[in-house]
């Protein structure tokens, strides 16, 4: 995820977020609640949805301490009478899923998400369990790590803090084009790549409101990874074609992002974020001069979060020249008898 700059045209609804845990009314049956992540990216924000008899929670946050007692105040008091009847999630990013165990454990709620999330859910889940292993080293080294440098990266990785707890293990599937109905609306599902595969967005017709998860988000530009279990994806291109998705919804759209403040201006952030990515993959393209690889890229333009975080750093390195050749701007080599990856300038 990066930083944008902050922009006024956007119309937010609000200018500062509520605190951490407080339930805020953003429409009538719809609640905000802001959760606190221990990462880089501070906080998430999950959203309430009044069914009547009882909730459907979208998202819910990692899980620590904190988000637990936020939940179990929550649950106590103000939703104390009425049951957690679904969580319904956006993707299989921790700070969105990772508390999901736990809560089907207390609430024995339903849950709900695409297939290709779940699975991710449980191969992250994995991933973090196991740490990076030969096959993501493999996949440095051929493209462009020395055995010397893939060691050092695999030899500075530290477990995970937040493991998370497994994903649930049974879920309803929901694709693409259905509708759900959740605290007396119907949405229409919206499903997208590039920031994670089957990402859920969720957009009522009738209010005109976008709970965007992740795939559009306000004050940050979604982090698009090629995950190393597929490093010739080409996830930038998933996620660049998705915003012609959210340009087809009425450009006056209430939108409630998963990181950052709700905003209206929906058309002029989807016109950001493609012109962000733009540039990036500007920036990226000047840096190939000469024959060179993933990994070195990866190194000049990211040298810190190469160490500290090498699936993001590689990863997004790898976005972004996946997709310069997938429109001609560079060349991808493949060598016959080695495997090893080189990128060129055309
Ligand atoms: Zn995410
Ligand atoms: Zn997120």
């Amino acid at each position: 995820m990066q930083t944008d700059n902050f922009d006024e045209d956007l119309k937010f609804t609000v200018q500062r977020p509520p605190a951490y845990g407080e339930l805020t009314d953003v429409l009538p049956g719809l609640y905000w609640v802001r959760l606190p992540v221990p990462l880089r990216l501070n906080h998430v924000n999950c959203w309430l949805l009044d069914n009547g008899p009882g909730w459907t929670l979208i998202d819910c946050g990692m899980n620590t301490d904190d988000i637990f007692e936020i939940w179990d105040k929550l649950w106590r008091g103000l939703l104390r009478s009425r049951p957690l009847q679904n969580l319904t999630l956006t993707h299989a990013h921790i700070d969105h899923i990772g508390f999901a165990g736990q809560l089907v454990k207390e609430s024995n709620c339903a849950v709900r998400l695409p297939f290709a999330e779940w699975l991710n859910g449980w191969m992250m889940w994995h991933e973090r369990e196991e740490g990076l292993t030969d096959q993501f080293a493999s996949v440095m080294k051929r493209n462009g790590a020395s055995d010397e440098e893939a060691a050092a990266i695999m030899a500075a990785q530290r477990p995970s803090k937040y493991l998370g707890l497994r994903p649930p293990r049974e879920f309803t599937r929901i694709k693409d084009g259905d509708v759900v109905t959740m605290g007396g609306r119907e949405w229409r599902v919206i499903t997208a790549g590039g920031h994670s595969p089957e990402h859920a967005s969720f957009y009522c017709d009738k209010d005109k409101i976008l709970i965007a998860g992740d795939q559009v988000l306000s004050h940050i530009t979604p982090s698009v990874i090629v995950p190393s279990a597929q490093p010739d994806a080409n996830p930038m291109k998933d996620y660049l074609d998705s915003l012609a998705r959210f340009e087809e919804l009425p450009p006056d759209t209430l939108v409630l992002p998963s990181h950052g403040l709700p905003f209206r201006a929906l058309h002029t952030r989807l016109r950001q974020l493609r012109e962000h990515h733009q540039a990036r993959l500007d920036d990226m393209a000047s840096f190939v001069t000469e024959r060179t690889s993933a990994f070195a890229i990866a190194q000049e333009v990211f040298p810190r979060v190469l160490h500290e975080n090498p699936r993001q750093a590689f990863g997004e390195a790898l976005a972004h020249l996946n997709m310069l050749a997938s429109t001609g701007r560079l060349t991808r080599d493949v060598d016959a008898t080695t495997g090893a990856v080189t990128f060129a300038p055309v």
